[in-house]
């Protein structure tokens, strides 16, 4: 069994497939990916089953979702001959496991995570099912039975992770050391706003897609919300409450400070502030939006196949490990 003592880190982690991923993805999780990628084993899954617990109704988008996501994850920089990059429903042996840890989970274990009743009330009782209670706990199965020992999370996630590690002790307890606990590591991931203010978020209409062209980014930065107070070119401006400025600060860093006194005396207008960011956010992309242009779509179902087929080299005798220790099959 590896633990995290050992010079080998397996890094699993995954994403719901929500089709096209924005600059929020981009400068949060998905960068971080690429790095930890270039020293780890890394095993990376588009979660379909988990986008089941929240949009059950409504599937007929999730095939082009998919390929959209990988597309993207491609063109980031996730390399698929040195990570895996697998779809979590090519892997049978993850429901399976499900069922049989979800034996030994409490009820109250799942109910107390705080998402639960977060996303309850953010989106409706419709998804409290079953399923959607699991989500931790399939959540915990992705990372165990691909023997994952780290998994990058933000703060907002580290509650799943200090189940998933419950969860894995009990397990461990009942029948014997088989599965390995997981260490979060934890990440700090910028804030970017959308072009309302609010956390970028498709769900919100708000968001700037890497897939997005240099035009349409500039336009969708042309009408961000910016401070109300300053109206005319040369009213100074509030940059701490500026979703313009806090974009600044993550792609324009070494201008931050240049702007935000500029904004301060009214030197400097609003739409001069936007078209220097839409200039340098499309300068950043631009390698991003060039490789995904060269990517070809027919060649995703071959490697999710190729990757599925790395992630079950590992999860079939993790499941056959779990089965006899409870000596069930
Ligand atoms: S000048 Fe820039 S930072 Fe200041 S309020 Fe306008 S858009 Fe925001």
């Amino acid at each position: 069994m590896q633990n995290i003592e050992s010079p080998h880190r397996r890094i699993m982690s995954g994403s719901r497939p929500t089709g096209r991923q924005h600059i929020g993805h981009l400068f949060g999780a998905l960068s971080n990916w690429v790095m930890l990628a270039r020293d780890n084993d890394a095993f990376f899954e588009i979660a379909d089953y988990h986008a089941l617990t929240t949009g059950y109704e409504k599937t007929d988008a999730l095939q082009s979702n998919i390929v959209e996501m990988v597309l993207d994850w491609l063109a980031v920089g996730i390399d698929p001959a040195r990570s895996a990059v697998y779809l979590q429903s090519q892997i049978p042996e993850i429901a399976e496991m499900h069922l049989l840890l979800s034996m030994i989970v409490p009820v109250a274990w799942l109910q107390r995570v705080p998402t639960f009743k977060d996303q309850i009330a953010a989106l409706g009782p419709e998804i409290a099912t079953y399923g959607f209670l699991g989500y931790p706990l399939m959540q915990l199965v992705d990372i165990a039975i691909v023997r994952a020992n780290a998994v990058p999370v933000g703060k907002d996630q580290l509650s799943h992770i200090e189940l998933a590690r419950e969860i894995v002790r009990r397990f461990n307890h009942l029948y014997g050391a088989t599965l390995v606990e997981p260490q979060a590591l934890l990440s700090e991931f910028p804030d970017v706003p959308g072009t309302d203010g609010r956390k970028m978020s498709k769900s919100y209409g708000n968001a700037i897609d890497l897939a997005d062209d240099d035009a349409t980014t500039t336009k969708k930065i042309r009408a961000m919300l910016t401070d109300p107070l300053k109206v005319r070119r040369n009213d100074p401006g509030r940059p701490e409450i500026c979703p313009v400025f806090s974009l600044h600060n993550v792609v324009n860093a070494e201008r931050v400070s240049a702007i935000e006194a500029a904004c301060r005396s009214g030197e400097l207008g609003c739409l001069d502030c936007k078209l220097e960011l839409a200039a340098r956010l499309n300068a950043t992309i631009a390698p991003v939006r060039e490789r995904r242009a060269n990517i070809d779509p027919a060649s995703i179902p071959a490697l999710l196949a190729n990757g599925a087929e790395r992630a079950r080299a590992i999860a079939v005798p993790t499941l056959a490990d779990v089965k006899s220790a409870m000596k069930i099959g």
